[in-house]
C-alpha cells in the first residue's frame, strides 16, 4: 500500500459531523493498468456536500469509514503499471466521478459508462470492483486510477479552471449533445451557478442562442459576460408569459425540488427539458408534455468518449469554468460558502499545500 495525504470526515465519530481534517490514507500499489496521479487541484461540487451530510449523518457508525470527498480533478502522472499503454509519467490528466465500470454491458459498449448497469465506481464512497475495498475520492494528493479512465488534459486549458469540467462540466456537454444543440438552436439554462454558468459557456461555444433564466435580475452582468443574448426573470410573470414557446432546449439545473410547469409552457414544439440539478421524484401534469409533444429528460456525469470530446472543444473553444482557488487547507470555508450559494461560480483546492507539514 501507498498512502497520501488527503482531507477526511471521520465515520467514528460520536457526534454527526462534516469537519474534515487532514489525515493519511491508503492508496493501492499499482495494478498493471493503473497509473498514479499526483492531484494539482480538484474542485468541489454540490454532491460533496451532500455526501458529507450523508456521511455524519450516520452518526457514529464506525464501520462506514473516512470520506474524502473530491471526484473532478486534475494532475499529472507520477507513476505507471506495466501494461499502461495511454499515459507517461509526466503527462498533465484530469479526471471525473467515475474510475471503473464493466465495460461489457450495453450502456458501457455505447460509450456511456456513467449508466454501467453494474453501476459504475465512483471516485469515492463507492467499491473497488477488483478487491471490494471503499474508494477515497480527491481530495488528496495522490490518486490510484485505471488508465481508462483518466483523460489526458490537452494542453492550452489552464489545470485550475479546467478541473470543474470533469463533473460540472461533462454534466452539461452530454444532454446538449444529445438534444443536437447546435448553431440557431434557442437554448435556455435555468439556475446560474456551477453547473449553469459551464452550460451557459458551452452552449453559447457551440452556437446556440442562449438565454439565463434566474429567480431576479441580480446576475444579468454575468449573464452576458458568460456569453448568453439575455436573462429571463422566473419571478416576473409577464416576462414568463411573453417568453412562451421560445426555447428548443431548457437545461434546468436548479438543484432543489420544484415546478417544472412554468419552464415547459417556454418550450417550443418537440421541445426539451433537461432536468440536471435535482434528484428526485417531480411533479408534472402530462398535457404540459402533450401540447407541443414536449419531451422531459435528465443526464448526469459522462462516458469517457464524450468527456474526451468536451475536453477537446474546451480547448479548442477557450472554454473553462469561473473558479475561485484555495489552498486545500481552506476546504471548510470552500464548504461553507458552496452551501451559502456565494461562489462565482465553482471553488477548486490547491492541494499542493498538502506537500507541506499539516
Ligand atoms: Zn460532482
Ligand atoms: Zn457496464
Amino acid at each position: 500500500m501507498r498512502s497520501t495525504h488527503a482531507w477526511a470526515a471521520d465515520g467514528s465519530t460520536a457526534t454527526p459531523s462534516t469537519a474534515l481534517h487532514r489525515t493519511l490514507v491508503e492508496r493501492r500499489d499499482l495494478r498493471a493498468d493503473d497509473i498514479a496521479v499526483r492531484v494539482d487541484y480538484c474542485g468541489v461540487c454540490h454532491s460533496d456536500l451532500h455526501a458529507l451530510h450523508e456521511h455524519g449523518a450516520g452518526g457514529g457508525d464506525d464501520s462506514e469509514g473516512p470520506l474524502v470527498p473530491g471526484h473532478e480533478f486534475t494532475g499529472v502522472v507520477t507513476e505507471i503499471g506495466p501494461a499502461v499503454r495511454r499515459f507517461r509519467v509526466g503527462d498533465a490528466v484530469a479526471v471525473g466521478n467515475i474510475v471503473d465500470a464493466c465495460l461489457a454491458c450495453d450502456m458501457c459498449t455505447a460509450g456511456q459508462e456513467n449508466f454501467c448497469r453494474e453501476f459504475p465506481t465512483l471516485t469515492y464512497g463507492g467499491v473497488d470492483r477488483r478487491d471490494g475495498t471503499p474508494t477515497l475520492g480527491a481530495f488528496a494528493r495522490e490518486y490510484v486510477v485505471r488508465e481508462d479512465f483518466a483523460h489526458r488534459l490537452p494542453k492550452g486549458l489552464d489545470p485550475a479552471a479546467a478541473a470543474p469540467l470533469l463533473c460540472a462540466g461533462i454534466t452539461v456537454w452530454e444532454p446538449l449533445r444529445a438534444l443536437a444543440v447546435g448553431p440557431g438552436a434557442r437554448v435556455a439554462v435555468v439556475g446560474l451557478g456551477g453547473l449553469g454558468h459551464l452550460a451557459v459557456k458551452l452552449a453559447v461555444a457551440l452556437g446556440a442562442e442562449t438565454t439565463v433564466i434566474s429567480r431576479s435580475a441580480d446576475k444579468s452582468e454575468d449573464a452576458r459576460r458568460l456569453g448568453a443574448a439575455d436573462l429571463l426573470v422566473s419571478g416576473d410573470p409577464q416576462a414568463m408569459a411573453s417568453s412562451q414557446g421560445r426555447f428548443d432546449v431548457i437545461l434546468d439545473t436548479v438543484a432543489v425540488a420544484h415546478d417544472l410547469a412554468p419552464f415547459l409552457d417556454l418550450l417550443a414544439l418537440d421541445g426539451a427539458l433537461a432536468q440536471l440539478g435535482y434528484l428526485g421524484p417531480v411533479t408534472i401534469e402530462t398535457t404540459d408534455l402533450l401540447i407541443g409533444r414536449k419531451k422531459l429528460t435528465s443526464g448526469g456525469s459522462g462516458g469517457m468518449e464524450q468527456t474526451a470530446q468536451l475536453l477537446e472543444f474546451c480547448a479548442h473553444h477557450d472554454v473553462v469554468a469561473d473558479v475561485e482557488v484555495l489552498p486545500s487547507a481552506q476546504v471548510e470555508e470552500a464548504l461553507e460558502r458552496l452551501a451559502r450559494g456565494d461562489v462565482r461560480y465553482r471553488f477548486v483546492l490547491d492541494l499542493s499545500d498538502l506537500d507541506g507539514p499539516g
